[in-house]
C-alpha cells in the first residue's frame, strides 16, 4: 500500500512538472505597440495640445535610442520579461500580432482574449451579457478551478464581458468595493481604507476607476484566497489617451509597469506562487499612429456603425488592429523578442494559457485560435 501511495505521489509531481499551477493575465487597455516598443513618442511629447509640460516629460521619458526610452518608461517588461520571458508585437523587426475582431475596441477585445473567438456581433461596448464562453467559466465549472478563479478591472462592464449571471465568476470590476461577503474572507483596514478613498477620490471617468484600487484589490484577493488564474484589468492608459492627455498616458504606462513589477516579485516570494506561475500581458487594442488619430481606435467597419462620431477618419483609425503580447514564468521559453513566422492573434490567448495550465483548449472550445506554441518550453 505504501509503494502504491508513493507511486502516486510520484506520478503526480510528474504531471504538475508538465504545467504551470497558476496563470495571471495583466492587461494594459488601449496602450500601443509603439510605446512599448519605443518608448514615448517625441512628435507627442513635443505637443502642446496633447502635454501640459513637455520639457518636464522629456526629461523624464525621452532618451536618445529607442531601447535606452522603452527601458526608462517600463523598466520591468524590458529588464525583466523580455530577459527571462517572450515578448512579441514590434513590428519594425517583423513581430506581428493583431486582433481577429472586424472592430477594433475593448468589448470585442477582451471577449476575444477571453474567450479565444471573434465574435463579431460584439458590435459596441454596451452592457450586454456574452452569449460566449470565457475559459475563466469554463475553468470554474471544472471541479479542480472551481472557485479558484478571479477577474478584476477598471472598467464597469467587465461583469458582461464574463457574463457573471451565468458564470458565477468573482468579477470586481468597475467602482465595486471588496467586501467580505462577495471575497469570502475578512477585510482589512486597509482595504476598507481604500473601499472608502475608492468613494472620495473623483475619478475622471463615470464608469472606469484608477487603476491603483483595481491593483490593490487584486493583489490583496491573491494573497488571501490564493486563486490559480486571477486576470486584471488595468484600464487607465485607454481613457488617458481618449481625452488627449499624452503626458498622464505616459505616466499610467509606467506605473502599470511597475503594479506588473510588484504584481511578480509578490508572485515569485509567495508560497504556493513561486515558480509555478505563468504571467501573461497584453492589451485588448492598438490606436492610431500620428498627432492626428494616436487618440482613437476603431476599424473602418465601427466608424461607418458604433463610431459614427469618428467618421471623418474614412479608413477607420489605420492600425489600431495591431497590438502586443508578454509572457514570463513556468513553462516559457526565455527568449526575450521573438519575430514568429505568421502573425499572431488575439484569439491564441486563449488557448495558450489552458495549454500553461494543463487544459486541453480543443475540449474548452474548437473553435479558438491555436495556441501561441512558439512561447512554449
Ligand atoms: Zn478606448
Amino acid at each position: 500500500m505504501l509503494k502504491f501511495i508513493l507511486l502516486l505521489l510520484l506520478v503526480s509531481n510528474s504531471f504538475a512538472a508538465l504545467a504551470a499551477k497558476n496563470l495571471v493575465i495583466v492587461t494594459i487597455d488601449g496602450l500601443r505597440w509603439q510605446e512599448v516598443f519605443h518608448g514615448a513618442d517625441l512628435s507627442l511629447i513635443d505637443n502642446k495640445k496633447f502635454v501640459e509640460n513637455s520639457v518636464l516629460l522629456k526629461d523624464k521619458y525621452w532618451r536618445a535610442s529607442k531601447n535606452e526610452r522603452r527601458e526608462v518608461l517600463m523598466p520591468f517588461i524590458w529588464k525583466t520579461v523580455a530577459k527571462q520571458g517572450v515578448i512579441i508585437g514590434d513590428r519594425d523587426i517583423g513581430s506581428k500580432m493583431s486582433v481577429a475582431n472586424n472592430w477594433y475596441f475593448s468589448y470585442p477585445g477582451y471577449s476575444e482574449i477571453f474567450t479565444g473567438v471573434a465574435d463579431n456581433s460584439i458590435n459596441s461596448n454596451k452592457k450586454i451579457a456574452n452569449k460566449n464562453v470565457s475559459f475563466l467559466e469554463w475553468l470554474n465549472n471544472n471541479n479542480s478551478f472551481k472557485g479558484n478563479v478571479a477577474a478584476f478591472g477598471g472598467w464597469d462592464v467587465f461583469p458582461y464581458i464574463f457574463n457573471t449571471k451565468r458564470s458565477h465568476l468573482y468579477v470586481n470590476a468597475g467602482f465595486m468595493p471588496l467586501t467580505e461577503t462577495t471575497t469570502g474572507y475578512a477585510i482589512s483596514q486597509d482595504m476598507k481604507l481604500l473601499n472608502q478613498l475608492q468613494k472620495e477620490v473623483p475619478s475622471p471617468w463615470h464608469n472606469v476607476r484608477f487603476d491603483s484600487f483595481t491593483y490593490r484589490f487584486a493583489k490583496d484577493y491573491l494573497l488571501n484566497k490564493k486563486p490559480r488564474v486571477l486576470t486584471i484589468s488595468l484600464g487607465e492608459t485607454d481613457d488617458f489617451a481618449h481625452d488627449g492627455h499624452y503626458d498622464q498616458y505616459i505616466k499610467s504606462t509606467q506605473r502599470s509597469d511597475a503594479f506588473i513589477a510588484d504584481l511578480w516579485h509578490t508572485i515569485q516570494n509567495t508560497a504556493g506562487y513561486k515558480d509555478n506561475t505563468v504571467l501573461l500581458i497584453t492589451t485588448d487594442h492598438g490606436r492610431g499612429s500620428s498627432a492626428q488619430d494616436w487618440q482613437h481606435h476603431a476599424s473602418k467597419l465601427a466608424t461607418e456603425t458604433y463610431m459614427k462620431d469618428l467618421n471623418k477618419f474614412k479608413n477607420g483609425i489605420v492600425g489600431s488592429n495591431n497590438i502586443w503580447f508578454a509572457a514570463i514564468g513556468a513553462d516559457i521559453k526565455p527568449q526575450g523578442e521573438i519575430v514568429p513566422d505568421k502573425e499572431i492573434k488575439q484569439n491564441q490567448i486563449a488557448a495558450t494559457a489552458l495549454t500553461l495550465l494543463g487544459e486541453d483548449p480543443k475540449a474548452f472550445n474548437a473553435q479558438a485560435g491555436e495556441p501561441i506554441m512558439e512561447i512554449l518550453k
